[in-house]
């Protein structure tokens, strides 16, 4: 496989105000990325196998669940590379996904401990390798850490070049945030350009305080690094992780998750996961629609997933996210 480039630019593509209470939405459709179904996984990874390249390492380690994007995408670049890789997974999260699916295709020797034991179970895989003489590189779960949060401030800097190009400008930035490496390199690009506007995180699984804290600790983590001066006020105010569409957690589903799924796909012809993209847009409109102001500019980053979008359909079914009216004209 080329990956000699480091990055592709996504489309933008506009969905019009309709369906989005006045908003004007636009989506940035990271889950285009050209390399293993794409998403914000591809994005980060892209730029670890770089630095794996630069430092000459001969095998990778890293962890996940078995539905894990991250997990899947470094698999399959590593497969690419004929380099071997180690997946550590919690024990907890081992059912059967296309994501995993994918992963075994790829080759990667998963181990999988209960999650209590997911650390210790990398340190001793880390140490193992070494004493084997073998130069292993450890990608963070999630590919968290500067190298992610960097990816994320090169989309942002996509974003940037749009707006010059379109003569359009973003007033709203709304996002899936996780580990919050994605959202925290959207707030460093912007903190970098001094640009006034909100970015979003909608979160698919923490709780505030520890959500926020996260996305704070990774963007002085980058600014710090690259000598950018921190200044921890500015970035609070700058980091706005809503904590409010969580539901029961971490995967969790919900009849309105389930319908902004089926409005994106049937309208849009956009497919989303529940886990991850469906939650935070159903997020976001619900936020839009409790917004005084209409007629904003808003730019909606799909964080990619498709895998999980099939594991989904393949539970529910083509019918289950039918509209009800549909159904019943067939
Ligand atoms: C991992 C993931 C996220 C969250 O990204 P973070 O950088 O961890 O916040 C969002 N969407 C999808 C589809 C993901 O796989």
């Amino acid at each position: 496989m080329y990956t000699g480039r480091s990055s592709w630019k996504t489309p933008i593509q506009y969905l019009g105000d309709e369906d989005f209470f006045g908003s004007r939405v636009y989506v940035k459709r990271d889950d285009l990325i050209p390399l293993s179904f794409g998403g914000n996984k591809a994005r980060k990874a892209l730029l670890f196998f770089r630095e794996i390249e630069r430092l000459g390492c001969d095998c990778i380690v890293t962890y996940g669940s078995s539905s894990s994007n991250h997990c899947r995408v470094v698999s399959n670049l590593a497969a690419s590379k004929r380099m071997q890789c180690f997946i550590i997974q919690p024990r907890e999260a081992s059912q059967e996904t296309f994501n995993s699916r994918l992963i075994d295709m790829f080759g990667a020797e998963v181990t999988s401990v209960p999650a209590a034991d997911v650390h210790d179970a990398i340190e001793d895989k880390l140490e193992g390798l070494a004493r084997q003489g073998r130069r292993p590189y450890f990608i963070p779960g999630g590919g968290h850490g500067n190298i992610g949060t960097s990816a994320y401030v090169n989309c942002y800097e996509e974003i940037k070049e749009y707006e010059a190009r379109e003569k359009v400008y973003f007033d709203e930035i709304f996002l899936a945030s996780g580990t919050g490496t994605t959202q925290a390199g959207l707030i460093c690009g912007q903190m970098m350009h001094g640009d006034e506007r909100k970015i979003i995180g909608i979160s698919i699984a923490r709780k505030n305080p520890r959500g926020k804290e996260k996305v704070v600790e990774s963007v002085e983590e980058f600014m710090g690094e690259k000598g950018l001066g921190i200044n921890h006020d500015m970035i609070e105010e700058h980091t706005i992780f809503v904590d409010d569409y969580v539901g029961h957690g971490y995967g969790c589903r919900s009849e309105a998750v389930d319908g902004a799924i089926r409005d994106a796909m049937i309208d849009h012809g956009i497919p989303m996961d529940s886990t991850y993209v469906g939650k935070a847009f159903d997020g976001m409109k619900r936020i839009l629609g409790n917004q005084p102001v209409k007629g904003e500019n808003i730019l909606f980053i799909h964080t990619g997933g498709t895998p999980l979008f099939f594991d989904d359909l393949g539970r529910w079914g083509g019918n289950a996210l039918s509209r009800p009216a549909l159904v019943r004209a067939a």
